[in-house]
């Protein structure tokens, strides 16, 4: 479904990624596994070309991402980021919409997908009006998350989606995704430093070093590397 080839991004006084290459299959979860400044985040924007790549290319369905319109990506591409990634200014309610609108969906359209994502995450209807910075970390978290799913795209892109958080709610979250039907029919590549979370939600791991693709497989296998 993603096929990234020879993907490069060079500053110039650092290549931040080097000749990184991989395939993610349908409704597959990768995570993307380094310390930070790796080029995990680097590589996860020039899938959804937030960032442009030095060199190489990105598929979606066999559809170089270069000659799709960025509304296009937003259609069929969700991104998570920690959550700094929700606009202050906007409403829970209207920080979900913002893909829908984009992509013209009528009001009772986005109401009901709103309702729809609010009870699946366990947020509690009366936030739909409050401010991200009136929710918990874990609140956040699940309208970043409620956002990135709005308007269904098959693809989601999650940044340590849950880096911002301490470690107990972390878990749970971390159990909730797992648990989530809607995500997990996502084909989902996820970036953290945290190798637990990478062995657990990962149905494949990709190792990154120093910008580059160390390796890449099932916890499984790379458990039992040397
Ligand atoms: P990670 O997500 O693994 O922490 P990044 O992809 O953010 O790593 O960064 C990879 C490397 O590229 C780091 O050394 C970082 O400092 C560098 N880098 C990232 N963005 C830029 C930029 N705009 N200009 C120069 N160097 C950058
Ligand atoms: P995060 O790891 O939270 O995604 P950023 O993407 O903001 O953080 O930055 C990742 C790394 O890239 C950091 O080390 C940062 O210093 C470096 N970086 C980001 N933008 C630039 C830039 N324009 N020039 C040099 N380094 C940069």
């Amino acid at each position: 479904m993603i096929n990234v080839r020879h993907l490069t991004k060079r500053y110039p006084n650092h290549t931040a990624v080097e000749d990184v290459s991989f395939a993610v299959r349908e409704q597959e979860t990768l995570v993307l596994l380094g310390t930070s400044g790796s080029g995990k985040t680097t590589t996860l924007k020039m899938i959804n070309r937030l960032i442009e790549p030095t060199s190489g290319t990105v598929e979606i369905n066999g559809i170089d991402t270069q000659q799709q319109a960025p509304h296009e990506l937003s259609r069929s591409i969700g991104y998570v980021v920690q959550e700094t990634g929700l606009f202050p200014h906007y409403t829970v309610g209207e920080n979900i919409a913002i893909v829908p609108r984009l992509l013209h969906w009528d009001k009772d359209r986005i109401r009901n997908r709103t309702h729809e994502l609010l009870a699946m995450l366990r947020l509690p209807e009366k936030q739909l009006n409050a401010y991200p910075d009136q929710l918990s970390g874990g609140q956040r978290q699940r309208v970043g998350l409620a956002r990135a799913l709005a308007a269904n795209p098959p693809i989601l892109l999650m940044d340590e989606p849950l880096g911002a958080l301490d470690p107990i709610t972390r878990a749970e979250i971390r159990q909730e995704f797992r648990n989530l039907d809607e995500l997990r029919r996502k084909t989902v590549v996820l970036v953290t430093h945290d190798v637990r979370e990478a062995l657990e939600l990962g149905d494949r791991v990709g190792v990154m070093d120093n910008g580059r693709l160390l390796q890449i497989g099932t916890p499984k296998e790379l458990l039992m590397q040397p």
